[in-house]
């Protein structure tokens, strides 16, 4: 069964076309833009075009992209954030088994997911499985594909330099038979030595048009319908150009009552709501949840900003995407090594100053 195609981007799809054509795609590109607005599928897109083996690629008949559509031609390879595994130092194999799992499911819901969770992350493992998958000769083709989904969860880890190094490497220079894409909706949190090294595209917005094609999609329609019963026109201004966004983790909820606490302490007149709200955030081991809250916080003041405009209270409108500016600066730190509490405890203070 293959996944569900890709929505809109024809524009950036033909430039990239033009560039594979004339022999001037770079080997590693990273594709940057909001969460949900189709990166990872552009990304998959842009693989079959590059692996097809039929007259006019990607084609979409032949069996390689087949193969990548059905996300099994040997390839492509594609990693993104996963909870980290139960042995501390998996091996190869099992790195491996629990993409194909995890693909496995992706394919199963036609390639619709939600986003990673704040624990979720690409670890020391993986990467070293990318740099020996890149030095090995095409399976099937002439061509590989790699793809690393939300690359900037690439967790930097104790002893795990020479991975590192050995990755920083294959961006600089990867075999003559390799493409690397690597994505990112928070490119600020990406190391400054990853992002030397790749050719940054541009992914703008989704079209409304091509959202309504989007969630009209049979398949994605009831996907949507079993978590809420929103209408085509609700769910494309929620979508806000990024249609990923419709696609919620079961966790969220958590998330978002989280985000709202954090609201309601930064609207409180009460200094001690601020404390106890930036208490609640805990200590550096909760960082998981506490990236999830910050999620779900971009979406809420998200949500205000455009219900402000429609209300035509620009005021309000530009209080609110102030305080997103604010959320973002803490999700850089929250990347960091700082305590989510102090984060928070700042967070709010902006927060109260902004939303009052
Ligand atoms: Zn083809």
């Amino acid at each position: 069964m293959p996944i569900i195609d890709l929505y809109g981007h024809e524009l950036l799809r033909q430039r990239l076309s033009e560039s594979v054509d004339a022999g001037t795609l770079p080997s590693s590109l990273l594709f940057q833009g909001q969460r949900g607005i189709g990166k990872q599928r552009l990304a998959i897109w842009l693989a079959e075009r590059l692996l097809c083996a039929g007259e006019n690629p990607a084609c979409g008949k032949c069996t390689a992209c087949r193969y990548v559509r059905e996300l099994t031609h040997p390839d492509l390879h594609w990693v993104y954030p996963r909870p980290r595994l139960k042995d501390p130092d998996p091996d190869i194999d099992q790195v491996r088994e629990d993409y194909a799992e995890a693909t496995a499911e992706r394919v199963e819901n036609s390639g619709l997911y939600a986003a990673p969770s704040g624990s979720e992350g690409i670890f020391v493992a993986t990467v070293r499985s990318l740099v020996l998958r890149a030095a090995m000769s095409p399976a099937m083709g002439r061509r590989k594909v790699i793809i690393v989904g939300d690359a900037e969860r690439m967790v930097p880890q104790e002893g795990a330099d020479m991975a590192a190094n050995a990755f920083l490497k294959l961006l600089e220079e990867p075999p003559a038979d390799t493409t690397i894409i690597l994505t990112s909706s928070e490119p600020g949190a990406l190391l400054p030595t990853i992002k030397s090294r790749v050719a940054t595209v541009r992914v703008p917005l989704v079209p409304d048009s091509a959202v309504r094609a989007f969630v009209e999609n049979p398949v994605v329609r009831k996907a949507l319908d079993s978590d809420s019963r929103a209408s085509t026109n609700e769910r494309i201004r929620l979508a806000a150009g990024a249609p990923g966004r419709l696609l919620t983790r079961r966790d969220s909820a958590k998330a978002t009552i989280g985000a709202r606490k954090i609201i309601d302490a930064a609207t409180s007149p009460r200094r001690a709501v601020h404390y106890s709200a930036a208490l609640a955030q805990g200590s550096a081991g909760a960082r998981g949840a506490f990236t999830d809250t910050l999620e779900a916080l971009v979406d809420l003041l998200g949500e205000r900003t455009r219900e402000a405009l429609l209300r035509k209270d620009d005021i309000a409108a530009a209080a609110a995407s102030k305080a997103v500016d604010a959320v973002l600066r803490a999700q850089t730190q929250a990347s960091g090594n700082v305590n989510p509490q102090a984060i928070a405890a700042k967070l709010i203070r902006e927060l109260s100053s902004t939303l009052k």
